[in-house]
């Protein structure tokens, strides 16, 4: 199949909107990251996202929509959604609402909810519009590998597997939506994104965070959100998270860094921009600012794609704090670490001693 690439002119949406219509797939930018769209209501055209994606059955898509109208042929509100649908819609916030049978069984991987979401990406928005339909879309990558934020990334990952990339430019928020449960009991961040807990508390009050979230699923343990069962957002390379001070970080890194470089691995950092200067000779990667967590957010998975590019085969990182925006960093952070980290100075006082 040959792969167009298109900014999202009236015409390149007119073609797209008659893609989607026609049961095909089409990838498209949105605040969070690209998604890979199809007709939510045709079982057909979700099964082929899957397909494309080589995404496990089990794991369920988010619907997209432009207009709240659009949600009653297909879901139910639930129960605190009006409130936060007037404070965060259009926006990265993905809410869980009781399924009706419009909603075929692929789209939700059998489960009695969808996730539904109204991005505020100005293309998404007219595309979803022009075509009229709800669109059930993941991110745009191939399963396993870092969420898409530029139209290249998803070139990188689906030439060839779609008819139509529509470009629309870097992804301003970078990480995927915030997804909560609103359907069983307290509210629940199954995944955290560009609407944080803090956020959320300021409008339902008290709002739980699921225990997947900063470390991997125990024996045993039933993922509320099947997508925390995956291996996810991974580089080729083996990635270490480095916890403690600032100082013995840095310091940590860099022996890091010396240690596996003479032991003939091609290593880097991921150090934030103030700390870049200091690790200068250690190949460092400027994951953005550790005064704005959101910088950090938005390059990310721009990042670990570049740690792949340059061969590294050792990657040691800064971590943020897991508060406001950080949390979401912290937890796709974690699983490309496959939750992977060692506190500085243990660090520093095992190579001394080697
Ligand atoms: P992605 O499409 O890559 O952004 O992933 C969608 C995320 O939403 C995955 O982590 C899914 O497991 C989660 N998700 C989608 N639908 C549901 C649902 N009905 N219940 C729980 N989690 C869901
Ligand atoms: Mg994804």
């Amino acid at each position: 199949m040959q792969t167009q690439v298109l900014p999202p002119s009236a015409e390149a949406l007119a073609l797209a909107a008659d893609l989607l219509r026609r049961g095909q797939l089409v990838a498209f930018p949105t605040e969070t990251v690209y998604g890979l769209g199809a007709n939510a209501l045709d079982a057909d055209a979700v099964r082929a996202i899957f397909a494309a994606k080589g995404r496990p059955a089990d794991n369920p898509l988010i619907v997209h929509i432009w207009s709240t109208a659009q949600i009653e042929a297909f879901a139910e509100l639930p129960e605190g959604a009006e409130a936060l649908i007037e404070r965060f819609w259009p926006g990265p916030l993905t809410l869980l609402m009781r399924r009706k049978p419009a909603i075929p069984d692929v789209v939700t991987a059998g489960l009695d909810t969808v996730a539904v979401r109204m991005p505020s990406h100005p293309t998404a928005r007219a595309l979803l519009r022009a075509c009229g339909l709800p669109v059930a879309a993941p991110s745009a990558n191939r399963s396993g590998r870092p969420s898409p934020t530029t139209a290249a990334h998803v070139s990188e990952d689906l030439n060839g597997v779609v008819p139509l990339i529509l470009d629309g430019g870097a992804c301003e928020v970078g990480l995927e939506s915030t997804v909560l449960d609103l359907c069983h009991g307290t509210p629940c961040i199954l995944r955290p994104g560009g609407v944080t807990q803090e956020q959320l508390s300021s409008v339902l009050g008290p709002v739980d965070i699921a225990g997947s979230v900063l470390r991997p699923l125990q024996t045993g343990e039933v993922a509320r959100s099947p997508g925390m069962r995956y291996r996810h957002y991974a580089p080729k390379g083996d990635l270490t998270l480095v916890t403690g001070p600032e100082e013995e970080t840095l310091s940590a890194l860099r022996l890091l860094y010396e240690r596996d470089t003479a032991a003939g691995y091609r290593t880097g950092v991921f150090c934030f921009e103030e700390h870049a200067k200091t690790l200068a000779d250690c190949h460092p990667f400027r994951m953005g600012r550790l005064s704005d967590p959101a910088s950090v957010a938005e390059r990310l998975f721009d990042l670990l794609r570049q740690a792949d590019d340059a061969g590294i085969e050792r990657i040691y990182s800064e971590v943020v704090p897991p508060t406001g925006i950080g949390l979401a960093v912290m937890n796709r952070l974690g699983r490309a670490a496959a939750f992977k980290s060692i506190p500085a100075r243990e660090v520093l006082d095992q190579i001394k001693e080697e």
